[in-house]
């Protein structure tokens, strides 16, 4: 199996792409792609993808972010470990580059371009914020027939990245006071991503409605003095094991929650201040490797 590194280089709201029209038997040819090419003997990722930015276009990088694994496995071609990298700062402008045109590229115009239909997946999941990842993309000639996200398959037709969404945020009625906390511009991000509603107060065991509850000395406590750190932790490891059922590597959670909360959440003296602080849920899911934002920040995080 082949090592190679590709790069996809933005600056100014534009993606530096490489029409793929120069190379003889190139299995690229006619697919616009980013910058990249084959290790050499003993480099590693990075040395690759930086020489190779170098040979194609004459940039530099600057601290390229190494974004994921991709294994492309072809009854066509020999197969292939790509590692992706991302980098939006360097040094010096495209030159002319003997394999193929290099232009920028609007980013909202980067999917119009003839790609290949794996390729689309990958560059959704390095635009989002999930953690790095590892994809393996299965072809039949040029036909996509399977893909996986850290292992798992996903629909490569509408390929949506799962992300988990507190469900108040989504209107189920799942508050302590029986209520919801709808958020018309969370539930909006459905048209792009496949929210996943999930309470784990709910999946804790703890009946709707119920007390107020809030965190002090690492403890949770109902407003009658009840002990339910428990129910808490249950309901985050359920929540845990939810996104590792759908593959689902973010998680948008509601601000200010004993269990939901990423940065703020209630002093514990049930007097309505709040102090800094993460949620049970969302400290055990950030603990495992799942980004969280809260409903606040979501939008600077999923376009
Ligand atoms: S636990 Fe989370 S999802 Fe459930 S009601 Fe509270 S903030 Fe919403």
């Amino acid at each position: 199996m082949k090592n190679t590194s590709l790069c996809y280089i933005e600056h100014d709201g534009k993606f530096l792409m490489m029409y793929r029209n120069k190379k003889e038997n190139d299995e690229n040819e006619g697919k616009y792609i980013g910058l990249g090419g084959k290790f050499l003997e003993n480099e590693s990722p990075y040395e690759c993808v930086c020489r190779e930015v170098y040979e194609e276009a004459e940039l530099k990088l600057i601290n390229p972010v190494y974004r994921g694994v991709v294994t492309f496995v072809s009854d066509s071609w020999e197969s292939q470990q790509m590692h992706l990298f991302y980098a939006d700062r360097f040094f010096g402008s495209p030159c002319e580059c003997d394999e193929g045109e290099l232009m920028w590229v609007d980013k909202d115009k980067i999917f119009d371009l003839p790609l290949w239909e794996g390729d689309k997946i990958f560059l959704e999941l390095m635009l989002s914020p999930i953690p790095f990842f590892s994809l393996k993309l299965e072809y039949k000639g040029d036909e996509l027939v399977g893909a996986f996200l850290d292992g798992k398959p996903i629909d490569k037709t509408t390929p949506k990245t799962p992300i988990l969404v507190s469900a108040c945020l989504l209107g189920v009625c799942c508050r302590y006071d029986g209520k919801s906390n709808e958020n018309e511009r969370i539930k909006a991000l459905r048209d792009k991503y496949d929210l996943i509603p999930f309470c784990p107060e709910q999946l804790g065991g703890l009946t709707t409605p119920r007390l107020p509850s809030e965190i002090l000395n690492e403890k949770v406590v109902m407003k009658d003095g009840r002990d339910v750190t428990g129910e808490y932790q249950k309901g985050a490891n359920e929540a845990l094991g939810i996104a590792r059922i759908f593959g689902a590597r973010a998680a948008i959670l509601k601000e200010n929650s004993p269990s939901c909360g990423t940065r703020q959440i209630h002093s514990g003296k049930f007097d309505g201040e709040l102090t800094d602080g993460m949620g049970i849920c969302a400290k055990t899911l950030k603990d495992n490797g799942i980004f969280v934002v809260s409903e606040n920040e979501a939008e600077l995080y999923f376009k």
